[in-house]
């Protein structure tokens, strides 16, 4: 399942990747350009009543998000899609770009991180296309308790 999120949804879009979504963010570009881009197969998250009836009207899924609270918004998205919210580095996209992360050897990323961070973790991931390196804990962290707070499951 992918999905195209509006310039009001960074913050979620950034959310489903790091659950593993494939999530498009169309910052700065017009509705016919979101739409244009939905049709190629990707749900339209938004928060703008009338680009998601203009949507429906093409025959674009589309989900109106309604909520301006994050956790909120996750909750309705996991809720109306059947999402699985699995959070951690190796399912994950990259939160910035959307793209892939694959495992890296930690040899090899030892420059590219906080030197306590080299020290206390052993597996790592990054992003193949902007290079961004990922490891255990700190986002999947925060959105795994989050989420298990609104029971939602992980
Ligand atoms: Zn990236």
């Amino acid at each position: 399942m992918k999905f195209i999120a509006d310039s009001m949804l960074g913050r979620l879009a950034r959310w489903l990747r790091l659950s593993g979504y494939d999530v498009a963010y169309a910052n700065d570009v017009s509705d016919n350009s979101i739409l244009e881009h939905a049709k190629s197969g990707r749900i339209l998250l938004s928060k703008d009543k009338k680009l998601c009836e203009k949507a429906k009207n093409m025959s674009i899924d589309a989900t109106l998000v309604t909520s301006d609270n994050i956790l909120e918004q996750l909750k309705q998205v996991v809720r109306e899609r059947k999402l699985i919210i699995r959070s951690a580095p190796e399912f994950s996209r990259c939160p910035m770009c959307n793209s892939d992360v694959e495992e890296i050897k930690k040899e090899k990323i030892k420059d590219r991180v906080p030197k306590t961070v080299f020290e206390r973790i052993s597996e790592f991931w990054e992003c193949r296309s902007c290079g961004k390196i990922y490891w255990h804990g700190g986002h999947w962290k925060n959105i795994r308790e989050r989420v298990r707070s609104l029971n939602m499951g992980v």
